[in-house]
């Protein structure tokens, strides 16, 4: 039952003074008003959503905090002009893509619209990679449900889409013997948000399976389903798989607008033309509640939670055995799990991921704050340090202020489906939110359409050729049919220059340094792309047929080469 606005206000004057007024539009909460930070801004929500309403919208502003807005690509044209198609996704992270493919089972004219050059690019290439097990989700949420169901989805999915899939399982060591009494309301947990299986270990199990961890634990909690995949190589396979399959996906498109009649949303504007769509899916991550709002159907706020992670070499995956963290008995009432060592799939460790509410959706810079901030996870595995860093990122959780899952249709709008608040763990839950959607979407469009199943959806992706995942006699075969898959590009990853011409080529073709990368690693080992990045340069320029100084990082604009040298230049700088 949701509070009466009298109680309401009197709790947040007592918080707050008479710093916010409070309104109850629809069944949300609103705020409005203007408090001294961010963090101030994002507690006033957390407050207000525990009042029982459907969602919390934020309208506080803080000095020196703009509302940002969507940076549209640049480029114009006008080839969905008057074009329809029965679904458009808005949104080409990993939600965006598995549900694109799941509907791509069905008869259906299917777009995605992704802004960016590339799939995956912002928070579905930013995060660990973890298929959790579903154990830190609230019981209760959709978190929970979608997380767990998820996690039992991805291990066939990744077979089918031939990406690389581990099941290191995740340790979760007992900081002291209190930690360790709470065992049993662990095990409970974990019974009731349905986690495929739990053990206890003891010290000396965990010094047996993970011989350099801590003297400092007093042994664990071990959850055997927790997983992990390349979330951006898992995003680019998904976009293939439904591209393969018939889906139409559109990027450096961006959505800028829709014109609603009769609470129905009867055209898509886009840089790339205006275009028609029976149903809509908002699938847009840090920027769900901007499009909720182009659609006339504002009725949750996003916050924005900044992590930051580093990667270490590959060297140090062999010291680590599992997903390993030492949680705090106070992580029970945060927000987030608290980080720790995270294996990867491809070999490197991870350490991380901070959590720091800030205002930027897009706003991926670190610092040395950061970086202390990681600095006890270090302290699990003596032999983990932290000259083993390679290097850095960040990403941003959109998060509602409930801290759940919205996934469901609009109340106001007949025919949009919101996919929004999609923060951790929303990787591992992707097929099973998608397998929700698709529900959706096929129960909307029986209503006025005649679908039926493809009867030759293909659910299987070739696999990407990786040459150093073979052996040699594997190699040598490659090698005879094609010497380029012999002409090392990537020294420290081993990636071949046929590797990434088959990039530029593929399915979804790469066109940028960095589409590249997720799609084969070149840049991504210890030197950071020293060796390869002037390489790739003139394999992009030579297959694409451009000059190399049009080659570009990410986007337009990101050119890397600013012009060509004289020979006495070269010479001089030599
Ligand atoms: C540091 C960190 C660690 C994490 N670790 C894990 C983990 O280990 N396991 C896990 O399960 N989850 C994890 N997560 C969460 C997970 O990454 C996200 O839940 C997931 O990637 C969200 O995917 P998405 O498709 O909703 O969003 P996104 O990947 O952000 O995709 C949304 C897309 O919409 C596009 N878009 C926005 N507006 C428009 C527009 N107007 N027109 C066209 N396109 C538009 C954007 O460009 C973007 O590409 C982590 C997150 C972070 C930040």
């Amino acid at each position: 039952m949701a509070t009466s606005l009298e109680k309401i206000q009197s709790v947040m004057t007592k918080k707050y003074g008479s710093a916010l007024e409070i309104s109850t539009p629809g069944s949300s909460i609103r705020l409005e008003g203007s408090l001294d930070t961010y963090q101030m801004k994002v507690e006033a929500g957390w407050t207000a959503a525990r009042f029982g309403y459907k969602a919390v919208i934020n309208d506080i502003t803080v000095p020196d905090v703009q509302e940002e807005t969507i940076a549209c690509s640049s480029y114009v044209d006008n080839v969905l002009e008057r074009l329809h198609f029965d679904v458009a996704i808005i949104g080409g992270g990993v939600i965006g893509t598995s549900i694109a493919r799941e509907l791509s089972k069905w008869n259906m004219k299917i777009i995605l619209i992704e802004k960016e050059e590339d799939v995956g690019v912002h928070t579905s290439s930013r995060n660990d990679g973890m298929i959790h097990d579903g154990f830190a989700a609230k019981p209760g949420t959709l978190k929970a449900l979608y997380n767990v169901r998820g996690n039992r989805l991805w291990e066939p999915l990744a077979s089918d889409l031939g990406i690389g899939f581990k099941r290191p399982g995740s340790l979760l060591l007992f900081s002291n013997p209190a930690m360790k009494a709470l065992y049993p309301l662990m095990a409970d947990r974990a019974k009731r948000n349905e986690v495929d299986g739990w053990e206890f270990w003891s010290r000396e199990r965990v010094i047996a399976e993970e011989p350099y961890v801590t003297s400092k634990q007093h042994g664990g909690f071990f959850l055997p389903s927790a997983a992990v995949i390349s979330p951006y190589k898992a995003t680019v396979a998904l976009a293939e798989s439904a591209m393969l399959n018939g889906a139409k996906l559109m990027t450096s498109t961006c959505l800028t607008g829709f014109e609603i009649e009769h609470n129905t949303i009867r055209r898509l504007h886009t840089n790339r033309g205006i275009c028609t769509a029976s149903i809509v899916i908002n699938a847009s991550g840090n920027w769900a509640d901007i499009i909720a709002e182009m659609a006339h159907d504002r009725f949750f706020s996003l916050h924005h939670r900044r992590g930051t992670e580093c990667i270490l070499d590959m060297e140090s995956s062999r010291w680590q055995q599992h997903i390993m963290s030492m949680p705090s008995i106070l992580q029970v009432r945060e927000k987030t799990k608290g980080g720790g060592i995270v294996l990867t799939e491809e070999g490197n460790v991870l350490i991380g991921p901070t959590a720091e509410e800030h205002p930027g959706r897009e706003q991926y810079t670190t610092s040395p704050s950061d970086m202390i901030k990681l600095k006890k996870h270090f302290t699990l595995n003596s032999k983990l340090s932290m000259d083993q860093i390679i290097t850095y990122f960040c990403g941003v959780r959109p998060c509602t202020y409930e801290e759940d899952f919205i996934v469901g249709p609009s109340d106001n709008i007949s025919n949009l489906i919101h996919v929004a608040g999609i923060q951790s763990p929303g990787l591992a839950s992707a097929p099973a939110i998608a397998a929700d959607v698709a529900e959706m979407v096929i129960a909307k469009a029986k209503t006025f359409m005649e679908i039926q199943p493809k009867a030759n959806w293909i659910p299987k992706r070739t696999a990407d050729i990786i040459t150093r995942r073979l052996s040699l006699e594997a190699r040598d075969e490659l090698i005879r049919l094609d010497p380029s898959y012999g002409k090392i590009i990537c020294r420290c990853e081993q990636v071949s220059e046929k590797e990434v011409v088959n990039a530029l080529h593929s399915t979804l073709p790469a066109t940028s340094l960095d589409a590249v990368k997720r799609r084969t690693r070149v840049q991504m080992g210890r030197c950071h792309g020293g060796f390869c990045t002037a390489r790739c340069i003139d394999i992009i320029a030579r297959e694409l047929h451009i000059d190399a100084c049009d080659v570009v990082k990410k986007g337009p604009d990101s050119q890397i080469c600013k012009g060509n040298m004289s020979h006495d230049e070269t010479n001089r700088i030599c």
